[in-house]
């Protein structure tokens, strides 16, 4: 008998709200415009879809609608947000201040800068996964145009302290932008109230469908530009050429909505089960640490490392069940541990033995209770196989065991 699939790997990307699908399903075929088709009935509602969803994107943070760029996702929005403002601020500097722990398309982006002659300076996190607000002070110069801190982080769901960072940057007079991806539609997102000038996020985190994000930028005080990254018919206030992916920002839009309806709801069931799993996993096993701060974080994330069971064995046990990720990325040559659990202190072991819980909006508490089942059982049953693990129980100090190498 085949077992339903325990989906815990949202933070990766969530399930389309059925919601969001039936909102789009008119705009394939009986609605088939171009939303820059401005001299037909046919363009004229496609655009109409467009405005709509642009004004229940804008309401979710806050912001005005002629704020809204609609992008193809979270990884073209922080493109078009770094390399767009080094592009349009070049005569007033060339330095970018980001975190180890950003996502690849940040970090990535941020690469590319320095490739183009710009200077990255990447601050260090503690323990907790949060910077220090003295040393981003400390590295903002003269030459300082961005500073880039994403708003949650998508392995540990640690919250950076958005405001006191937005007091900086307005102080020193630099533009602040931020990666909200894990953020928006889960938490309130307000990057006015916050000083936030450029704003990153996307649909499929937020239940609505894959391929189609946005990029908040600020209008007035400051007026905030940014350099088009494609070339084009100038769409999206010359920010972004392309034709709009009208179903996509349709579907973008209502779980927008749904999102500002429904999100102090979700967020409190989720971070319930969130917390039954974890006080459960940390309660019955023994060296189960949680992995970044449990007072700044999102409601729905756990990261857990399971000392000496290697996370990716681990998910082995129960793959055909439950789907989250492991601190290890599969990278060309090798398994690495996350860059971002390494950034926390971690060690390669520990890192290499988390696991990441991202709750959702579709989670019961069926989910909650048979992976409890299931994980408690795989990390034991590692455990009695290991070595390693007999040794600890020996009472062997297995760090301090020089290993020898071949
Ligand atoms: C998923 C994610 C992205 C990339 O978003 P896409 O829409 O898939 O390009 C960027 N940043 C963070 C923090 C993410 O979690």
């Amino acid at each position: 008998m085949g077992q339903r699939l325990i989906y815990l790997d949202n933070n990766a990307t969530t399930p389309t709200d059925p919601r969001a699908v039936e909102a789009m399903l008119p705009y394939f075929y009986e609605n088939p415009g171009n939303a820059a088709s401005r001299n037909h009935p046919a363009g004229w509602v496609a655009e109409g879809a467009v405005d709509t969803a642009r004004e229940q994107i804008a309401a979710l943070i806050n912001v005005d609608p002629r704020e809204i760029i609609f992008t193809s996702g979270a990884t073209e929005s922080d493109n078009l947000a770094i390399k767009g403002v080094f592009e349009m601020y070049a005569r007033k500097g060339n330095h970018i201040i980001t975190v180890k722990t950003e996502h690849k398309a940040v970090l990535d982006a941020c690469k590319r800068v320095e490739k183009m002659g710009g200077e990255v300076t990447y601050l260090d996190v503690d323990s907790k996964g949060l910077i220090d607000l003295a040393e981003l002070e400390a590295a903002i110069t003269d030459k300082t145009i961005l500073v880039s801190v994403m708003w949650a982080n998508n392995e540990t769901g640690v919250i950076q302290p958005m405001k006191a960072i937005g007091e900086i940057c307005a102080r020193r007079g630099v533009l602040f932008m931020s990666d909200a991806t894990q953020a928006v539609g889960k938490i309130p997102v307000d990057p006015k109230e916050t000083g936030v000038h450029l704003l990153a996020f996307t649909s499929h985190k937020m239940y609505g469908p894959k391929g189609v994000g946005a990029l908040f930028v600020n209008r007035k005080n400051p007026r905030v530009k940014v350099t088009s990254q494609m070339d084009g018919g100038g769409h999206e206030r010359g920010m972004r050429s392309g034709t709009l992916n009208v179903p996509g920002i349709v579907g973008f839009g209502k779980a927008a909505e749904i999102a500002k309806a429904e999100m102090a709801e979700d967020a409190a069931r989720t971070k319930r089960l969130r917390d039954k799993l974890e006080t459960a996993l940390v309660g019955m096993l023994e060296e189960a640490y949680i992995n970044g701060s449990v007072e700044h974080r999102m409601p729905h994330v756990t990261n857990i490392s399971f000392k000496h069971v290697e996370g990716e064995g681990l998910m082995m046990t129960f793959n055909q069940n439950i789907a989250l990720s492991s601190g290890s990325a599969c990278t060309s040559a090798s398994l690495e541990p996350s860059y971002v659990l390494v950034a926390l202190g971690l060690g390669d072991d520990l890192a290499h033995s988390s696991l990441r819980f991202s709750l959702g909006r579709f989670t019961t508490e069926e989910d909650i209770d048979a992976t409890i089942k299931q994980v408690a059982e795989g990390v034991n049953h590692m455990r009695e196989l290991s070595p390693i693990w007999e040794m600890y129980k020996e009472g062997i100090d297995i760090d301090a065991i020089e290993w020898s190498e071949h």
